[in-house]
């Protein structure tokens, strides 16, 4: 196995274009060096990300706010303003793992893994995030709902990979939040995940919103239907009720130990119901 740090895009895009075997990107290596030690891969090629400096940066752009793929779960819990722009995002990164596995696991590895249970993902679709992906034949934006195509499968050509995420400008009003079951309190994988962004004008009426569930299918879900169900709402009980119904709806989980079928479906209409509230509140006071 081979392992290399380019310090460019260009160079790590060119070694993994040039790759004949299986070539597998770095970032925080807390889902790569499991998998490789546990004999589920075996990598010709590693190419390492982090001393790339446009995978590490956290900064404003057009009114938005740029994530390197590579910055980790703890340097955005540290970021004050980006989390009071977007609570619900760097929640959900926060959720993953423990105060060591904050320290190394990043977004791009989290949305590069292709788990439909990966926290930081729900929270990223309902945000209306961008993925920049580079790769031989140039850079493109890939919103990240279209990322994930099923388990382990990402739309990704040879040799692209994630650089960073554009959250868009976020308008006066607006409010984030993930939320996830567990069996325990942590260090655990999803059994179902909510993520809920939404904007409400002065008068309190959601005007724009976005829902996406984990764990409830093959990826991580958009759920327009859900979003739909409370636009032009002040999230009032009927709406409330039609929100659990649509994400309810949209589920087709899997059915094992961790969850029965019935248990997903049903909770993830509750999580939405109950993320949809924190991210009102949380809209009301910014
Ligand atoms: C103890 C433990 C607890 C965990 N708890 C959680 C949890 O609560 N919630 C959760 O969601 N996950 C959890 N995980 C899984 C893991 O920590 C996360 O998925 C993490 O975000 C992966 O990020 P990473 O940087 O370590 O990725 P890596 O391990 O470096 O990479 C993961 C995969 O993504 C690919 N990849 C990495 N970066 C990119 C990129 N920029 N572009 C394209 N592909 C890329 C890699 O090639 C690899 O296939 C846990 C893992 C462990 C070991």
């Amino acid at each position: 196995m081979r392992y290399e740090a380019p310090e460019s895009l260009e160079t790590a895009i060119a070694l993994l274009a040039r790759a004949n075997g299986e070539a597998r990107v770095l970032a925080g290596g807390t889902d790569l060096l499991v998998q490789i030690r546990s004999d589920v891969l075996d990598p010709e090629l590693i190419v390492d990300i982090k001393k790339i400096p446009e995978t590490r940066a956290v900064a404003e752009e057009g009114g938005g706010w740029r994530i390197g793929a590579a910055v980790t779960g703890a340097e955005l819990g540290e970021h004050a303003r980006l989390k009071r722009t977007w609570p619900g995002v760097v929640e959900a990164a926060n959720l993953i793992g423990s105060t060591q596995i904050q320290g190394r696991a990043t977004l791009g590895g989290n949305l590069g893994n292709g788990s439909p249970a990966a926290d930081s993902v729900p929270a990223l679709i309902a945000a209306g995030a961008v993925a920049t992906v580079s790769g031989p034949e140039g850079k493109r934006d890939i919103p990240v709902e279209d990322v994930m195509l099923g388990p382990r499968k990402l739309s990704l050509r040879k040799g692209e990979f994630i650089v960073s995420f554009l959250l868009p400008p976020r308008p006066k009003g607006s409010g984030d939040a993930y939320l996830r079951f567990i069996p325990r309190t942590e260090m655990d994988i999803a059994v179902v995940g909510s993520g809920v962004s939404l904007t409400v004008d002065g008068a309190g009426v959601v005007t724009a919103a976005r829902v996406a569930l984990g764990a409830v299918a093959e990826k991580v879900l958009l759920v327009p239907e859900a979003a739909r169900a409370i636009i032009g709402t002040g999230l009032d009980r009927a709406a409330r009720e039609r929100l659990e119904a649509a994400a309810r709806a949209a589920c087709r989980p899997i059915d094992d130990k961790r969850g029965t079928r019935e248990f997903r479906t049903e909770v993830a209409g509750v999580l939405t119901r109950r993320a949809a509230l924190i991210a009102l509140d949380r809209a009301r006071t910014r």
